[in-house]
């Protein structure tokens, strides 16, 4: 609101007015600050866990990944998306799965905004299970798809964060 109009509107109580406003307004402020100072602090200990949880940072390629149908994964994670596939009775269409630390920070930029990742939809380079060999995002026709999800699941794939990235499943652990 206009403070001009504010101050016309609040009549004969002109003098203790504005102080009561400046203050509710520094009140707000300093609520929000409070608040935004809990999001960014609880996702940063949310990333310095992720770190000390005993959860190795993987650069490396895995030494036994297999190609199929531009699909790259290592070689138990293969054999059980295939596995999955017999079940469901048709082809899991992937879009991605081996990801290298860069194709990673990549990934992250355009999801997140940031090379460094973002809690729940894309771990930061090396803590991902892409980078394992170990993770495939599936299209939302295969979440849609009747039997899809409950064959990944028989066959030892984890939707780890349905919520915020569904179409992400890791093998042997939910990641
Ligand atoms: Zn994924």
């Amino acid at each position: 609101m206009d403070d001009r109009l504010e101050e016309a509107t609040a009549g004969s109580d002109r003098s203790a007015g504005p102080r009561h406003r400046r203050r509710a307004t520094r009140r707000r402020r300093t609520v929000a600050g409070v608040a935004l100072v809990g999001v960014v602090g609880g996702s940063a200990l949310a990333f310095a866990l992720l770190h000390h949880t005993g959860i190795e940072r993987v650069c490396g390629r895995p030494s036994d990944l297999r190609t199929r149908d531009d699909v790259t994964l290592a070689a138990d994670a293969m054999s059980a998306l295939a596995r999955a596939q017999t079940e469901v009775g048709h082809r899991i269409d992937v879009v991605q799965s081996y990801r290298s630390c860069r194709q990673q920070a990549l990934a992250c930029e355009q999801i997140c905004g940031t090379r460094a990742g973002c809690p729940g939809r894309c771990a930061p380079p090396g803590l991902s299970w892409h980078q394992r060999g170990l993770a495939i995002d599936i299209t939302q026709g295969m979440l849609d798809a009747p039997g899809v999800i409950t064959a990944l699941e028989d066959s030892g794939w984890c939707q780890a964060v349905p919520a915020s990235d569904p179409g992400h499943f890791s093998f042997d652990g939910c990641h």
